[in-house]
């Protein structure tokens, strides 16, 4: 039985902070798969200066280069919404006896009762969430609480936190600043030669 990671994310763009996540996680859990999934459009951040699918999902790509993890589109691809439970539900199909983790931040962690349909998703997968805040940990674990009644079962970790956001890539790409600390090189050049997150 294979442990099989999903990263789901926006990624626009994917930044040094997701990849420590995914490699924190990936090495307390021992994951034998991590697997990005880039949204087509998230359904819950309608007003961001979004790149298009395509572009963050080559981003993922250049941004997993020499390492293990994997990049999926099978969301980009997929006529519906990228709602979680529906991509869980299609690695389910296609790794019916193998354990699913879903990865996710402090922030989406504690909206996870907001989702389309909750209660499957934690039959489908176990949560791996950090806190990104210095009280991060207590809300989440009593948020854990509820979420259990609901059948998940969450694995809380106080990773190292690194301060960084897509948010912060796109605004100093778009003042001219240096972002070669946030991003891996490929993804820095490929932003440039893509002049993206300019406006
Ligand atoms: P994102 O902005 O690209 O971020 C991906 C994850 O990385 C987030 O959970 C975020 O934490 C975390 N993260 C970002 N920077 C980090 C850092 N420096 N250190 C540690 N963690 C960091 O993607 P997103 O827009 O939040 O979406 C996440 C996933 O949730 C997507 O797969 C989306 O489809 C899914 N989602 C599904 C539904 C639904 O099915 N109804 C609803 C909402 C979201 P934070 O959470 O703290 O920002």
């Amino acid at each position: 039985m294979q442990k099989i990671a999903i990263f789901g994310g926006t990624f626009n763009p994917i930044h040094n902070g997701h990849l420590h996540l995914a490699h924190c996680f990936s090495q307390k859990i021992n994951f034998d798969r991590v697997i990005f999934v880039p949204t087509k459009t998230p359904i819950h951040k309608e007003d961001i200066f979004l790149a298009s699918a395509e572009d963050r999902l080559y981003m993922c790509k250049l941004a997993v280069q020499g390492t293990n993890y994997e990049v999926s589109n099978m969301e980009v691809c997929r006529q519906t919404p990228s709602y979680t439970v529906l991509t869980l539900e299609d690695l389910k199909r296609q790794f019916p006896y193998d354990n699913l983790y879903f990865i996710t931040g402090e922030d989406m962690f504690l909206s996870l009762l907001t989702w389309k349909n909750p209660a499957r998703i934690f039959e489908l997968a176990t949560i791996c969430s950090a806190p990104r805040s210095g009280e991060g940990m207590e809300r989440m674990s009593r948020y854990a609480k509820k979420l259990k009644e609901l059948g998940a079962v969450t694995i809380l970790e106080n990773i190292d936190f690194l301060p960084i956001s897509s948010t912060m890539v796109r605004t100093a790409q778009k003042n001219g600043k240096d972002i070669s600390n946030m991003v891996p090189t490929t993804v820095m050049e490929y932003i440039e030669q893509h002049h993206l997150y300019k406006r």
